[in-house]
């Protein structure tokens, strides 16, 4: 069937559904989701958002971007993060309007609390910058925009899976085909105006605090179409997820007072970052609790650290951090007011992904062309205000500040070039609908779940916090014989209702491609910046690597790297704080 509309937008998470609320009340969207829309990750996200608000001390935007810019190693487009941070307190207060339950103040405002890296004064000391909702900020967030969109006449396509994009012979994105879960049926959506917003990518790692569905599908899909994926070495390890599970441990309970233990009891956080302490940035932290446990200060000689509570309180601990305390309790049986969290490192956050222009439009190539009609914002987009490491809190705020441009720009298309679509290719679900019937009529493969434990395997081994030229060699040469495996898989159930096996062949070639461009980015990448931390190449090296990688799969493992160089607006400009913004040592 062919489905029409003005817009699609596929992704249901904060910035899919903020995005879709401009343009709803004069023009005909659709948001497709593979999950139910309230099931989206963005759900998960307890900590917080932030924007200088100011409501608990001083505070200012420069700030912000100064700690943003910093954070990112230098590598975020200043243009970009400038924008963000401008625009967060407007947009943190649309949101309040939209109806999102902040935490408040004893006089009534948003509440705020202090994250990691963000600082007061260009790095005096931490600042209150996150607005949250208890540790349930996601929730209330995601829930609010839902019912504004529903408000709004939104029309939904919950679990319908995007499985390709159509590019037109003019190189207009003509819609997407996508298959609907519940029947098996493949469509065609033709639309003026597509939009991905489809989140992240953690389940390439064996250890994640990512849900199921977090595939990379979005950016995966655009590679295998030819376009590129920006920075995709910068993978986010997040510094405390319940140790063995992954599932994530806020940094919002180190903004409260929570402290890092290594077996001696020590706060070893003081001796690597002496001013900021357990508030440093992520990609520092994870790194520091990893050389806590290689020199053999793991607790009891095991591979993870303590994250202690036990002096905030019970009371504090229910009022400020209910969700993590029930987590520690159900899985690890670990009461946090009366014993120390047992934490290690976990995949958490992609700062690469899909390309876009400040406007959220989809880059052709590395110089300045746009895909004509194709958006994206989120964590699937790469625009890229988080460099070489994001700090907690930045990606909620970009996911909202970034759909609303896209939204804004979108309505300024619609209303300037009317809502006449791409010419729509003829066939253009052919090529899928021959590799379902391929999947299905494979009888001697694996399932997907072997192959995707391998790649994951691999991925863990070979490209997580600390990397070396050795190790990523080993997983560069297993990548061929792991992608004609998952082309190859088996599955079971040979039905068309809600057959999740095929949806999952479908996402390990997508976690395949994403493993690849990690992986091959990382190698080439012959320097040590935010998350990635190569043993081999120790030094941040700004005369040859201060620039954004372009990656190209034709996904039979001919790819192709190039460059584009990072925007340096805020330390070219003429304000008085531009020099504030040049890079330097990093140090906290
Ligand atoms: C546990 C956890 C806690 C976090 N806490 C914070 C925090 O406190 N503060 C903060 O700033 N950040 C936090 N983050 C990061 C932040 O939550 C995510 O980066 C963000 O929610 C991503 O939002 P999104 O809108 O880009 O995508 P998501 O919310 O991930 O949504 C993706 C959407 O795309 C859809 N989709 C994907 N593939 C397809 C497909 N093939 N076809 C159709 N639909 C598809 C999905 O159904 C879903 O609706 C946290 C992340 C995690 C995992």
């Amino acid at each position: 069937m062919i489905i029409n509309h003005d817009v699609v937008i596929v992704g249901a998470g904060l910035a899919g559904l903020r995005a879709a609320i401009e343009s709803a009340e004069k023009y005909n969207v659709a948001v497709v989701s593979k999950l139910h829309p309230l099931r989206s990750h963005s759900g998960a996200a307890q900590g917080g958002i932030c924007a200088a608000l100011g409501n608990e001390e001083e505070d200012n935007w420069v700030w912000h971007a100064f700690d943003t810019v910093k954070g990112a190693d230098y590598l975020g487009d200043q243009d970009a993060i400038a924008q963000m941070c401008y625009d967060a307190p407007k947009t943190i207060r649309e949101m309040e309007h939209f109806g999102v339950p902040f935490s408040r103040t004893e006089k009534g405002l948003i509440a705020q609390r202090p994250f990691g890296g963000h600082t007061r004064n260009f790095g005096e000391a931490p600042v209150r910058r996150a607005c949250y909702a208890a540790d349930r900020t996601g929730h209330v967030c995601l829930h609010t925009l839902y019912e504004n969109c529903i408000k709004r006449n939104v029309r939904f396509y919950p679990e319908v899976q995007m499985i390709d994009i159509i590019i037109n012979e003019d190189g207009e994105c003509a819609g997407i085909v996508a298959m609907d879960i519940r029947s098996g049926e493949i469509h065609i959506f033709h639309s003026k105006i597509t939009m991905m917003a489809t989140g992240g990518i953690g389940r390439i790692y064996q250890t994640t605090s990512n849900a199921h569905a977090n595939t990379g599908d979005g950016v995966a899909i655009l590679l295998r179409n030819g376009l590129p994926a920006e920075d995709m070495e910068f993978v986010q390890f997040h510094p405390t997820g319940l140790y063995r599970l992954g599932i994530l441990v806020t940094e919002g309970a180190r903004g409260e007072g929570g402290i890092l233990l290594n077996n001696n009891g020590e706060r070893f956080m003081a001796k690597y970052a002496p001013t900021v302490k357990d508030l440093a940035p992520r990609d520092m932290v994870s790194q520091c609790i990893y050389k806590e446990i290689q020199e053999g200060r793991g607790i009891n000689g095991q591979p993870y650290v303590h994250l202690d509570l036990t002096h905030l309180g019970l009371a504090e601990i229910e009022k400020k951090l209910p969700e993590i305390a029930t987590f520690a309790k159900i899985y690890l049986g670990v009461d946090p007011s009366k014993n120390p969290i047992p934490v290690a490192p976990t995949c958490h956050y992609a700062m690469g992904g899909i390309p876009t222009d400040i406007n959220c439009h989809v880059r052709s190539n590395e110089g300045d062309g746009i895909v004509k009609g194709l958006y994206a914002a989120g964590e699937c987009a790469c625009v890229s205000v988080h460099g070489a490491n994001r700090l907690g809190t930045n990606s909620l705020l970009d996911l909202v500040v970034f759909g609303r441009r896209a939204a804004l720009e979108i309505l300024r298309e619609l209303e300037t070039e009317g809502t006449k679509k791409p010419y729509l290719p003829k066939n253009a679900d052919a090529k899928i609908k021959n590799r379902i019937n391929q999947i299905f009529a494979n009888n001697d493969g694996e399932s997907a779940a072997i192959v995707r434990e391998d790649l994951q395997k691999m991925m863990t081994k070979c490209a997580s916090v600390f990397r070396t030229e050795e190790v990523m060699q080993e997983g560069a040469k297993e990548l061929p014989e792991l992608r004609k495996r998952a082309r190859k898989v088996k599955i079971k159930d040979k039905g068309k209702e809600f057959n999740t096996d095929l949806m999952e062949a479908l996402e390990l070639e997508n976690l395949v491609t994403i493993s690849e461009s990690v992986l091959l980015s990382a190698l080439n990448r012959r320097e040590s910046r935010g998350a990635q931390a190569r043993v081999d190449y120790p030094e941040r090296d700004d005369a040859n690597w201060m620039k954004h990688t372009f990656f190209y799969t034709d996904d039979n493992g001919h790819t192709e790297i190039k460059y584009r160089p990072v925007n340096m607006a805020l330390a070219e400009s003429n304000e008085e704080y531009a020099d504030k913004f040049k890079p330097r040592v990093r140090k906290y």
